[in-house]
């Protein structure tokens, strides 16, 4: 760690447009032909399955990643320190505040493993949410206790809070799978009102798909908050599910106990590279949300007209009651090369759908048909 020498800026320089002529260029062609099909992915299948942005990353970000070709020799402290500056400058915060994960999955299992356990506490979520916690929590020896969505499917943040001893409580906003905020002024009051002894994670993963009025970060809150720990991923409206590069924001006393527990250098190069590029293009912002909510609008409105209501969506995905078992409708869509999310027990007749290109989301609506008539 830290034993090379390209500074900084000259690092940022060499991602940089016209970087091309002051990097040695690797002795290979970047492929221009579709990208490989996933050996487990079945060739021509539907992909709405994993909340994935279907769009892919930045034009921007893809000229960063050729450009990074030339130092993948180098370990990557520059390029986080590149990104941790950017990141620290569009949110107004300093530097140690910021730490970085090999995907937002990173920063959830760091903090199940620094804040969760037989001494720290227990891990209190709601049902459902996103499970990857959960999961890593339980390897930490830690109970998990799950609190039902609330039935305008925010969390129920009176129970939660009630429950918690120490340990970590476990917001995602909006909620995986159910694509629901909680709304912000209960937010607020509960982070205000949570002793410091408790920690906080608020997941944002879908912050940049969710417009409601209702919804806000908390970013701004970390300051007055110890406690409070906000995680965002370069997975969703990025589009850089498979390079893999998530962050969180805190206070440095907490960032410091994470990187206890962290791997050095657990974010490559590539991914360093695509994401600092990624926040320099607002259009992959403003287009992504644009797309996705044109396609979710088309996919609603064809819903509706089976007579099936979604629950409101603040994110590029839509779960919806199928009024039967969700079960044999995965499998039925999936013999139809339409892969759709799997079960969520607690509401085992909902379907959670991630929203996709346009003509995907009428190969969906077309299988969906045949499924539900048959
Ligand atoms: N948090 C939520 C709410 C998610 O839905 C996901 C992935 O779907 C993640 C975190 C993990 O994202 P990643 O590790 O790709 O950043």
């Amino acid at each position: 760690m830290n034993t090379h020498s390209i500074s900084r800026r000259k690092f940022a320089h060499l991602l940089g447009i016209g970087a091309a002529a002051a990097i040695v260029r690797p002795r290979i062609t970047i492929a221009t032909e579709a990208p490989t099909v996933p050996a487990k992915a079945k060739a021509g299948t539907v992909r709405l399955s994993a909340n994935e942005n279907p769009y892919g990353p930045s034009a921007q970000a893809h000229d960063a990643m050729k450009n990074a070709h030339g130092v993948c020799n180098r370990y990557p402290d520059e390029a986080n320190d590149v990104l941790i500056d950017k990141i620290a400058k569009i949110n107004n915060i300093n530097r140690d505040q910021i730490a970085l994960g090999d995907g937002s999955s990173e920063i959830l299992k760091l903090c199940a493993e620094t804040f969760t356990g037989p001494t720290e506490g227990k891990l209190v979520v709601a049902d459902p949410t996103f499970e990857a916690i959960l999961e890593y929590s339980k390897a930490c020896g830690a109970d998990v206790v799950k609190v039902p969505l609330t039935s305008s499917y925010g969390h129920d943040l009176e129970k939660m809070g009630a429950t918690a001893q120490k340990g970590l409580i476990y917001i995602c906003n909006p909620n995986n799978p159910t694509a629901s905020v909680t709304p912000k002024n209960d937010l607020r009051a509960f982070i205000a009102k949570t002793s410091p002894e408790t920690m906080i994670l608020v997941d944002e993963a879908y912050f940049h798909y969710a417009d409601s009025p209702d919804y806000e970060s908390v970013i701004p809150l970390v300051k007055d908050h110890p406690n409070l720990i906000v995680a965002r991923t370069f997975s969703k409206i990025y589009g850089m599910a498979g390079l893999r590069c998530g962050y969180c924001v805190a206070q440095p006393e907490t960032i410091k106990r994470m990187h206890g527990f962290q791997m050095w250098d657990s974010v490559n190069i590539m991914a360093l590279a695509a994401a600092s590029a990624s926040l320099d293009d607002e259009a992959q912002v403003t287009n992504g949300r644009k797309m996705n909510s044109e396609a979710r609008r088309y996919t609603l409105s064809e819903l509706d007209k089976l007579g099936l209501k979604s629950i409101p969506s603040q994110a590029n995905f839509i779960m919806f009651d199928c009024k039967k078992p969700v079960v044999p409708l995965i499998k039925a869509m999936k013999d139809k090369n339409v892969a759709v999310g799997r079960l969520f027990p607690a509401y085992p007749n909902h379907m959670r759908l991630t929203i996709g290109k346009q003509s995907e989301m009428e190969s969906f609506v077309s299988a969906f048909k045949q499924v539900m008539a048959a």
